[in-house]
């Protein structure tokens, strides 16, 4: 295994704000990283050291960007799996292209999560109406009807009670391919944020608790209020999506703590993670800083943490309040740099930090 030195260049796939705090990490451990994007506006372009607005799928892009990075890395699950095929043709992918293909559809994510043993929400395919009542045989009622792909924040999906609500959904949805989960009486959303270096060893942060608003993340509580036997099953079954994965790299592993105390895993995120951030301010090593110590094939960071943490994101014209927040004590703020603030768009967070802990 042989690890990119600091100076050694990354390639972003993506532009937005987790490619932008990855860029940050990146420098600061003097490396240089290289951002391919298609929109004009780019969280992650503006502090990166290149930046190619060009679309995913253009070859002569591809070629390009391949030829200027030592190593290529994505901050967005709906990168074309075709793009990174391309590029895996001529310089390290991390994750692989496979990784991404498996997280970008809810139907192979799932088949894969079944296949490794990790317990999911009952669910079923829905190619067209004709499945429907098989699967809701399979998951009862009420269900959540998503789209296979796309999906993202709540959209793409739609809670059904019968069957004439299903079909109805199935068509609204756009009449593609879909799957059908049972609905889960969840106590908590939560997540791990695990990252797996190159040499397979991997680093978990402490599982954390998700507030969600109109399907969009909104709070992150680090820790989160879970038995602590059920934290370290939390972390394990993070451990072994890593492994089944072959994962290089960071995954967020959304999940459910049900009310009869189970956990669920929802979705894979083969990146850095929304409830991820507040390690940024309150842990030995970001996420940010594993996701590019991953890539780079370097040792993994410290994940513990010296204090614990909320995150809020800031949505829309919230960011408003960034001479409040800037002002306020044990508050640290961070703020993406996006020119327009349309509602529900994340335009920073703000992590508060509790009071220090003693080292383990
Ligand atoms: P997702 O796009 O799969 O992350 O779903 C967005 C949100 O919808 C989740 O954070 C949950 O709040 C809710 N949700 C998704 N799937 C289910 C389910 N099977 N049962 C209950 N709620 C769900």
């Amino acid at each position: 295994m042989t690890a990119l030195a600091p100076g050694s260049r990354i390639g972003i796939l993506g532009g937005g704000q987790l490619g932008r705090m990855t860029a940050l990490a990146a420098a600061r451990l003097g490396y240089r990283c290289h951002v391919l994007a298609p929109e004009a506006d780019s969280p992650a372009g503006e502090v990166a050291a290149a930046w190619t607005r060009a679309d995913y799928l253009d070859d002569a892009a591809l070629r390009g960007f391949a030829r200027s990075v030592d190593v290529v890395t994505l901050e967005f699950e709906n990168v074309p799996v075709a793009a990174l095929e391309r590029l895996a043709a001529l310089v390290p992918v991390r994750p692989s292209p496979t990784v991404l293909a498996t997280c970008q559809d809810r139907l192979l994510e799932k088949g894969f999560l079944t296949t490794a043993g990790i317990a999911t929400a009952s669910w079923a395919p829905v190619h067209g109406p004709a499945d429907l009542a098989t699967a809701i045989a399979r998951t009862g009622l009420p269900a959540v009807l998503k789209t296979a792909r796309l999906g993202y924040d709540g959209k793409g999906q739609a809670l059904v009670r019968d069957s004439a609500a299903a079909r109805q959904a199935w068509l609204e949805l756009g009449s593609v391919p879909a799957i059908l989960e049972g609905f889960v009486e969840f106590a908590m959303e939560m997540s791990v944020v695990i990252a797996r270096g190159l040499d397979g060893r991997c680093a978990a942060y402490v599982p954390v608790e998700n507030r969600h608003e109109h399907h969009i993340l909104r709070t992150t509580i680090a820790p989160a209020p879970l038995p602590e036997a059920a934290a370290a099953e939390a972390v394990e079954i993070a451990r072994r999506i890593a492994l089944a994965l072959d994962l290089v790299g960071v995954l967020g592993v959304e999940m459910f703590w049900t009310v009869d105390r189970r956990i669920l895993v929802n979705e894979l995120a083969p990146r850095p993670h929304n409830s991820g951030h507040w390690t940024i301010d309150a842990c030995w090593t970001s996420q940010f800083e594993q996701q590019v110590r991953a890539v780079c094939g370097l040792p993994l960071g410290e994940p513990g943490r010296f204090c614990d943490a909320v995150m809020t994101n800031l949505l829309g014209d919230e960011v408003e309040a960034w001479p409040a927040l800037l002002a306020e004590p044990g508050a640290r703020l961070h703020l993406y740099g996006k020119r327009e603030a349309r509602p529900g768009r994340k335009m920073g967070h703000v992590t508060r930090l509790g009071a220090p802990l003693l080292r383990r």
